[in-house]
């Protein structure tokens, strides 16, 4: 199914993972200024420094992806999400496993903020089963369907809600784009350029792959901030695509 980000140049959909200590993120994102236009700041950079680590990217003009996983009793889902929009992030995280009230108090807090802000409303993604996670690992924690079965639950909970869209593993975008359409966000981690290292990654696929699947963005961490020029490593990866 074709979709509404096709016709967006791939640099725009390439969000670097940057987990990685404050000095470090922000050395290299001084390198991908003028190639990339998203980063994603996670709990180990945001834990570490605090909401002000998102206003340095966007004075570098990023777009932020401010990947924090909410997941609690709705009442403080919609605070946590208010206030993590108060920072000016773009894209905010939630765990669909939260459920439909958890998810639309979610995005309510995040929709008042940015009425306080005076700007856009956020995107607002729910977090389906991690990439890291196979059957295996769903089955010990009592999970018994396979994970694209759970994936595609746990994104009917995500559209009933009303939030923008999905996390979830390239392998399983493309059921995903059928169920959620073609203008929903679905972005996608475990994203491996060919030959590189798995880590601790489990249901991967190749950038290429990932977009032709209908993922919307690619979410890429250490094959770029590990590389020894991650402005290289990035180029490479537009270039693949
Ligand atoms: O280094 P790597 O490319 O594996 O980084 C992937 C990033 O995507 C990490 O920041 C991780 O938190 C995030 N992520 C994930 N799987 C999900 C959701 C987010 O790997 N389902």
């Amino acid at each position: 199914m074709l979709n509404s980000f096709d016709s967006i140049p791939a640099q725009d959909r390439i969000i670097t993972a940057l987990d990685c200590d404050a000095d470090e993120a922000l050395d290299i994102a001084r390198s991908l200024s003028g190639h990339a236009k998203w980063i994603k700041i996670g709990m180990t950079l945001y834990y570490a420094c605090g909401p002000d680590i998102v206003s340095r990217f966007k004075d570098m003009g990023f777009k932020v992806f401010l990947d924090l996983k909410l997941h609690d009793i709705p009442f403080q889902v919609h605070g946590g999400a208010y206030s993590a929009a108060l920072t000016g992030a773009d894209m905010l995280t939630m765990h669909t496993l939260g459920g439909v009230e958890m998810l639309k108090q979610g995005r309510m807090g995040v929709i008042e903020a940015a009425e306080r802000r005076g700007g856009e409303e956020p995107i607002t993604l729910g977090i389906t089963v991690l990439t890291s996670m196979d059957e295996d690992a769903l089955s010990s924690i009592g999970l018994n369907r396979t994970p694209a079965e759970q994936v595609e639950l746990l994104a009917t909970i995500a559209k009933q809600s009303g939030i923008s869209g999905v996390v979830a593993s390239p392998q399983e975008a493309s059921k995903l784009r059928e169920i959620l359409g073609p203008d929903a966000y679905i972005v996608t981690p475990g994203v491996r350029p060919a030959g590189s290292d798995l880590g601790d990654q489990s249901r991967v696929a190749t950038p290429q792959q990932a977009f032709a699947n209908g993922a919307s963005h690619i979410v890429i961490g250490r094959p770029i901030t590990k590389a020894e020029s991650p402005v290289k490593a990035f180029e490479n990866i537009v270039s693949s695509i």
